[in-house]
């Protein structure tokens, strides 16, 4: 039995790992394999890393998830290659079943199976992503400074996104499929007022350009109520049409919001089970950052030990 189960290998993961080996707790995780086989994270899907401390020139994403791995390594996390199919929270110890049918116990869990970005589903979209179509204006839009780019949705991230954009880019448009937007009152209002920001209203993005040229040029739009397409010519795609939290195998378990992301009671990581802990993406919404998700994860590592120790 293990005195601490991690599961997922993105940023939130790994911090907590460092912490609960350094901290002589043996931890084991589980690093999953989800996107098309490979551990890591959202990481393992962006290059240019520009605003992780500590890499002043900035480090690709996978090179950056190795570090991170070798680090929890080197302290003597044990790393399973597989992904949790299963658990049991009712009652402790905790059982984990992997997909190699493999049944794991801990006395305690933490939770950083992350969240993924909702795509759109176009085939272009995949193939130009870090080459201009983005799902995070945080972490890629300063590549588009003083250009004009294209934001995808109607929410409250889609305004965000926007808006941030908008104190970088020349131009931002934002193309919604309905003629209302979702966002809070205040939100969307914002981004109404910016001059530097257009809506393409009832429209959506039915292809991204130019694959040939190994970045966006541009992107299709179709007006759902008129059927007329037209391309917009862009340097850059901000996806925003929401995120789903990694949290399927938890549901009915752990406490989750309308959102489907683990509930943590305020300024801690602690879940609405004792001795579970959630951290990185899987529990916030709002930063979605790989530096919140490390911090985190460190929290998690201490309060486990903690809660650990007090058992
Ligand atoms: P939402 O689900 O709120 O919004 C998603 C938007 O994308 C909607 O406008 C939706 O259109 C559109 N959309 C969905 N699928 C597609 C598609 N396939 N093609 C085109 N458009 C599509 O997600 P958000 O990420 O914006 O927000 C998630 C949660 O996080 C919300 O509760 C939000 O309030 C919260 N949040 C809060 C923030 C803050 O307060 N600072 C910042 C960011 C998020 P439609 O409207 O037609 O359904």
């Amino acid at each position: 039995m293990y005195k601490v189960a991690i599961v997922g290998s993105g940023p939130a993961g790994h911090t907590a790992a460092v912490y609960a080996a350094r901290a002589n707790l043996q931890p084991v995780m589980v690093e999953g394999l989800v996107r098309g086989g490979v551990a890591g994270g959202q990481l393992m899907i962006t290059t240019d890393v520009e605003n992780y401390p500590g890499f002043p020139d900035g480090i690709k994403g996978p090179e950056l998830m190795d570090l991170f791995k070798r680090q929890s390594q080197r302290f003597g996390t044990e790393i399973i290659s597989s992904d949790v199919e299963k658990v049991d929270l009712s009652s402790r110890p905790f059982k984990l079943w992997t997909s190699e049918e493999q049944e794991l116990t801990a006395e305690s869990l933490i939770i950083a199976t992350g969240a993924s970005a909702r795509w759109l589903g176009l085939p272009n979209e995949e193939a130009l992503q870090n080459r201009g179509v983005s799902a995070c204006a945080t972490c890629d839009g300063y590549f588009f400074r003083d250009q004009h780019v294209a934001v995808v949705g109607g929410g409250d991230t889609a305004m965000e996104e926007a808006n941030y954009l908008a104190g970088l880019c020349s131009r931002v448009t934002v193309i919604h499929r309905r003629d209302a937007l979702r966002a809070s009152k205040i939100m969307a209002q914002r981004a109404l007022d910016n001059p530097k920001i257009d809506f393409v209203w009832d429209s959506v993005v039915t292809d991204v350009k130019d694959v040939s040229a190994g970045k966006v040029t541009a992107v299709e739009v179709e007006n759902r109520k008129t059927g007329k397409r037209q391309d917009l010519a862009v340097e850059g795609l901000f996806i925003a049409i929401g995120h789903q939290p990694n949290t399927d195998i938890f549901k009915g378990q752990l406490e989750l919001d309308g959102n489907g992301y683990i509930v943590t009671q305020p300024g801690s990581t602690r879940t609405s089970i004792e001795g579970v802990f959630a951290a990185g993406d899987v529990q916030d919404h709002v930063y979605r950052q790989a530096v919140t998700a490390a911090g985190t994860g460190c929290m998690a590592a201490i309060e486990a030990e903690r809660w650990l120790a007090g058992m």
